[in-house]
């Protein structure tokens, strides 16, 4: 199995290579290359997407992304910045499903804004549509009316086809873990979602082992903060995934801990924290890795079918945190503060 990694920019390098020892203490046979990417990738070719690292990023079976981006790069023309990089790849990998988990390690619940016992043990995994919706439907723009008057205008469209192959991602990520799909969607007052829920359940015929269930779009961001536990899975459009996916992240209140997968038709993902490159804390040993780690256990599980190996993973994740490590970003009184590097040797002695 082959594995691009690309560390990035900022904390990115610290996280990914403890990361990269977390996999290679696996035993498995995985073939790790690594490219520059983000502001990395302009200092060496002077493009944030250098034409080496797509070609790498292409051949993979999957991909390991740190993250990108630097005040130092701020001023550079919008086609050279960071940013770019990673929005090229994406699109050139044909990326349209984005998988953000929200887990809350029973250790780390004081973290949340909400109370303990609601998020306690907390796992929801929230399936985004990331190419479609009203973020790309034509009309659109901003026109001025014969009478003087400005209009703005977007289009909320999706095919039968889109809507199928993002709802056969949730299902199947149902199947690997708690097989319950909650599919969101505001189909009494918008057609477009109302062909959603439609494709959706006929889909639910081919997963009889997945219960399905569905919620208007509001009724979830309400539930997501009354009781977030009730979730399993949760599928839904590019619009109200961009919502409900961050608010989902703030109920674990560590950004540090988060990862995310984004996957193609083949289900070839890239996967990478949902943090930055942290200009702040970069350099100093001070970066929290368990996003970056939790995102090659997604890799193990999603794309390379390592299941078990992904379960290692979380497993040497959670005892970690019962031992009390905390990187200063989950810090709490009474716990023991290391660095990355320390947290990474802690993960691989667990495992
Ligand atoms: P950020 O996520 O980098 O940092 C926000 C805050 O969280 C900072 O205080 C940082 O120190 C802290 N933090 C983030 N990750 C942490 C970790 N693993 N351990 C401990 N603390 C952590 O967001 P920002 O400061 O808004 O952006 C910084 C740079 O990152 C910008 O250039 C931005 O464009 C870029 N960015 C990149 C991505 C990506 O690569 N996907 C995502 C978001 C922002």
């Amino acid at each position: 199995m082959k594995i691009a990694v690309l560390p990035g920019d900022g904390i990115g390098k610290e996280i990914v290579a403890q990361a990269v020892r977390v996999l290679r203490r696996l035993g498995l046979p995985l073939e790790l290359a690594e490219a520059p990417v983000g502001g990395a990738g302009y200092e060496a070719a002077g493009d944030p997407l250098p034409a080496a690292t797509l070609v790498l990023a292409r051949e993979a079976d999957a991909i390991l992304f740190g993250a990108i981006g630097g005040p130092q790069y701020d001023a550079l023309p919008r086609d050279q910045r960071p940013e770019r990089g990673l929005l090229r790849l994406r699109k050139e990998l044909g990326l349209f499903a984005n998988l953000r988990p929200a887990q809350v390690f029973a250790d780390l619940a004081q973290a949340s804004s909400l109370r303990p016992e609601l998020v306690a043990g907390l796992d929801v995994l929230i399936v985004r549509e990331l190419t479609g919706d009203i973020y790309f439907g034509e009309p659109r723009g901003i026109t001025t009316l014969a009478n003087g008057e400005r209009e703005g205008v977007n289009t909320m469209r999706y095919r039968e086809s889109e809507i199928r192959r993002i709802a056969r991602v949730a299902f199947e990520a149902a199947r690997r873990r708690g097989k319950r799909l909650c599919s969101v969607d505001k189909a009494n007052v918008l057609e477009t979602t109302e062909l959603w829920r439609q494709v959706v359940s006929e889909l639910g015929k081919d997963y009889a082992d997945v219960q399905l269930s569905h919620m208007y779009v509001d009724n979830c961001a309400m539930q997501l903060v009354r009781n977030p536990k009730q979730f399993d899975v949760i599928v839904t459009g590019n619009l109200f995934g961009d919502i409900l996916s961050d608010e989902a992240s703030m109920l674990t209140g560590s950004i540090g801990m988060l990862p995310s997968a984004s996957l193609d038709e083949r289900g070839k993902g890239l996967y990478e924290p949902i943090h930055g490159s942290a200009p702040d804390i970069a350099g100093k040993g001070l970066a929290n890795p368990l996003a970056t780690i939790l995102s090659a256990a997604m890799m193990l599980r999603y794309s390379l079918g390592h299941v078990a190996e992904a379960d290692r993973i979380e497993g040497a994740v959670r005892k970690v945190l019962r031992q009390g490590l905390r990187t200063a970003d989950i810090y709490t009184d009474g716990c023991r503060k290391v660095g990355t590097q320390e947290m990474g040797d802690a993960v691989v002695a667990a495992l």
